[in-house]
């Protein structure tokens, strides 16, 4: 383990390093769609082919949302939109549909144990915080608003606003940026091999991993890509706490 040394400004990654995501989209996607359209679930599943072109949807937006951002539109409208105009379902409801699926899907979101310690430790100590999170920002402003972290980090960066995801050196450079910061004195904490640790490492940060069990790595699918080992590697926030912010 290298010698430490105390970065001057941190950043993390939001679902399943702050906060636990448990929500389960599929049923999610299933009860918006009983919500507003009852005919298309039946017995607590979607129709196939709704749930199909939902699937397709979401995979073709996921792909195109910065294309989908510079015309100007809302990337979770229009999930939900494409999908209702591919099932011949009224798409007026698409804004509707985002919305609560945006509030559901943060309802299921709980901050990890010691979350909130961690981070005014942190800023009393000194130094300057951010978030970066993949995804669509209305989602993840939703989540962190409702958790209060917005008022207990400097930064929120969702990649959707930068132009790429991580691991893309994109989104680190815009956020170091963001912070006035220095790659050489700024850390990444986070829960993904590929996106968070290897992302940040290519960059010039030093990478931390969050990693809760021994066998975290296998819940990552990861092929084609070369993953750079951690610079240190937590089981959780408190061992960060005590890392960072003990003597
Ligand atoms: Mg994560």
């Amino acid at each position: 383990m290298p010698e430490l040394l105390r970065p001057s400004t941190i950043f993390f990654d939001l679902d399943e390093t702050l906060i636990d995501n448990t929500s389960d989209f599929s049923f999610l996607i299933a009860d918006v769609f009983k919500t507003f359209f009852p005919q298309t679930v039946v017995d607590g599943s979607m129709q196939p082919a709704v749930a199909s072109a939902m699937r397709g949807s979401a995979g073709y937006l996921w792909k195109n949302m910065f294309a989908c951002r510079e015309e100007g539109k809302d990337a979770l409208t229009e999930i939900f939109r494409h999908a209702l105009v591919k099932s011949e379902l009224d798409e007026s409801q698409a804004v509707a549909m985002g919305r609560r699926f945006s509030y559901q899907a943060s309802q299921g979101t709980q901050l990890k144990p010691g979350a909130v310690q961690l981070l005014t430790n942190l800023r009393s100590s000194g130094m300057t915080i951010g978030i970066i999170t993949n995804g669509i920002e209305a989602m993840q402003h939703e989540k962190i608003g409702l958790h209060g972290l917005g008022e207990l980090v400097d930064k929120v960066i969702v990649s959707e606003e930068t132009g790429a995801h991580k691991p893309h050196m994109r989104v680190f450079e815009y956020a170091l940026r963001q912070l006035n910061a220095s790659a050489a004195e700024a850390w990444h904490v986070g829960d993904h091999p590929l996106n968070d640790v290897t992302g940040a490492i290519n960059c010039g940060l030093t990478g931390v991993l969050f990693a809760p069990t021994d066998d975290h790595l296998d819940n990552y699918s990861i092929e084609d890509a070369e993953i750079r080992a951690p610079d240190y590697t937590v089981r959780n926030l408190h061992e960060l706490n005590q890392l960072l912010c003990s003597g």
